[in-house]
């Protein structure tokens, strides 16, 4: 570390995100419409609350708040006793009543932070706040992009979809911390129920980004408040990121081109920069909108609301990675497979319920390996399949109990059932997958030996193909239901005799 930064190489990244996640709740945050969109007409989940109507009086949701409620709980912030409402003025034309109403002095959650790891190195990421705030509607802009559009469209039915706006501190160092961070982070909303990542725009991140001398650094990486308020770098905001990966990427841009204009001396603009995902750059919007612009006053159609008791009341569930660190412990598994197994909630669950009828192992490897892979395969979740748990069971039963071998319960049984949505036993009967019984296979091993003299011959021979080709014989005659291990010894011992 050197104390002038002149050089490239002499500075570090320093970010912070606000991410406004979706959380998952039947109705919007302060009116009764469905927040489910996916199939909705343009403007039909719409009343006179969330559009704006004069008059109209909010209510507030108490899913959305439990929602917050357990979020702050998994981020281990403060929640204090009392939250409230504020407007956040502004003029758009996707929101109406010409202002938001969000949280500004007494957010749900202060003061939280939430763990990453990076190969084997964990860091904490501090979150300052989390407030609950409304969703604008949503613009479609025809025959070209914002500046050059014919006309835009505006679609009210994402107007008042409940709004986490989970804000940190400035604590990454690098565009695949960020990356980390919000797997990290959507991860825990889901195990929490409070979200679905699947839902389109479910998650949106700004970034706020600057490069500071890599001497204000300390050992551990973080930079203390002080030592940041004086570099007082100039930063930029990077808006309209939809995904982790676009996170990683319009950052890895902006680190890029700060870095460039300071190693030519020139100053970097603080301003806000626009996430062009199609061209994979950012470009330059209006000015950044100064905190006093939007005239924040008290939301008087909302009582100040007491939360305190509401944490000790609502219950959240084990969180991943405790969990992971259980089924370690609790079930002997690698860490792999323990990632693996409680990648979310419902495939942990899942595999629990299959654990408690057999071994974890066998548990393990049929969940894992062999379930998730073939799901996988077929962009399947496991949540298509939960309500299939007893044939699941049955299935592996099957090959338990020597019924079926592993490989036809793998190769034919599990993808009919997938792909046909048959039960095993159905399978097994329809495909005649049972295993021979001994004699049967005896009798075609014998029958096998008297009908290929040849490759018996070749077998005493010592030509290695021989055996293969006997072994094949005799599964042709039992329809594939014999163990190919069982009649390779079965022919040897018979021929060897
Ligand atoms: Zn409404």
């Amino acid at each position: 570390m050197t104390a002038q930064a002149t050089q490239a190489e002499d500075y570090a990244v320093v970010i912070g995100l606000e991410t406004h996640v979706q959380l998952e709740t039947d109705t919007k945050i302060f009116c009764g419409c469905s927040t489910d969109q996916a199939d909705a007409e343009p403007n039909s989940n719409v009343c006179p609350v969330c559009l704006g109507l004069p008059g109209a009086l909010p209510v507030l949701n108490e899913a959305a708040v439990e929602a917050a409620v357990k979020v702050g709980k998994a981020i281990e912030a403060d929640i204090p006793e009392q939250t409230r409402f504020h407007r956040k003025n502004y003029y758009y034309p996707d929101l109406p009543k010409n202002f938001q109403i969000t949280q500004y002095d007494a957010p749900i959650c202060q003061d939280g932070e939430l763990e990453i790891r990076i190969d084997d190195e964990r860091r904490a990421i501090g979150i300052e706040r989390a407030h609950l705030e409304e969703d604008p509607g949503s613009l479609q802009h025809v025959g070209g992009s914002i500046d050059a559009a014919d006309y835009t469209l505006v679609n009210y039915n994402r107007a008042g979809t409940p709004l986490l706006e989970i804000v940190t501190d400035p604590d990454f160092r690098s565009p695949d911390q960020v990356r980390a961070f919000l797997s990290k982070l959507e991860e825990v909303l889901e195990y929490l129920g409070v979200f679905d990542s699947q839902r389109d725009g479910s998650l949106r991140v700004d970034a706020n980004i600057s490069l500071v001398p890599e001497s204000i650094v300390e050992a551990d990486g973080t930079i203390s408040p002080e030592a940041l308020e004086e570099a007082d770098p100039n930063r930029t905001e990077v808006k309209n990121i939809s995904s982790h990966k676009a996170a990683e990427k319009a950052l890895s841009y902006e680190v890029t081109r700060q870095r460039n204009a300071l190693q030519r001396g020139r100053a970097v603009e603080q301003e806000t920069r626009h996430w062009d995902e199609s061209r994979g750059i950012t470009v330059s919007m209006r000015s950044k909108e100064e905190e006093k612009d939007y005239r924040y006053f008290r939301e008087a159609d909302l009582p100040p609301l007491q939360v305190s008791h509401w944490k000790d009341e609502i219950p959240i569930p084990e969180l991943p990675d405790a969990r992971r660190e259980r089924f370690r412990e609790e079930y002997g598994l690698s860490s792999e497979a323990a990632s693996k197994l409680t990648s979310t909630k419902q495939v942990a669950d899942f595999f629990e319920a299959v654990a408690e009828e057999f071994d974890p192992d066998t548990a393990a490897t049929w969940v894992a390996d062999e379930l998730l892979g073939e799901l996988n395969y077929r962009d399947m979740e496991i949540t298509d399949v939960d309500d299939r748990l007893d044939e699941f069971r049955r299935l592996i039963e099957l090959v338990a109990g020597d019924e079926i071998t592993a490989k036809n319960a793998r190769e034919t049984v599990l993808r009919t059932m997938l792909d046909e949505g048959e039960e095993p036993d159905a399978v097994v009967e329809a495909e005649g997958l049972g295993k021979t019984d001994a004699d049967a296979v005896a009798t075609a091993v014998e029958e096998a030996i008297d009908e290929n003299p040849d490759a018996v011959e070749d077998y005493y021979d010592g030509e290695n193909g021989a055996i293969n080709f006997l072994v094949g014989q005799v599964m042709q005659k039992t329809g594939g239901s014999a163990d190919p291990g069982d009649v390779n010894r079965m022919l040897r011992e018979a021929l060897d005799d």
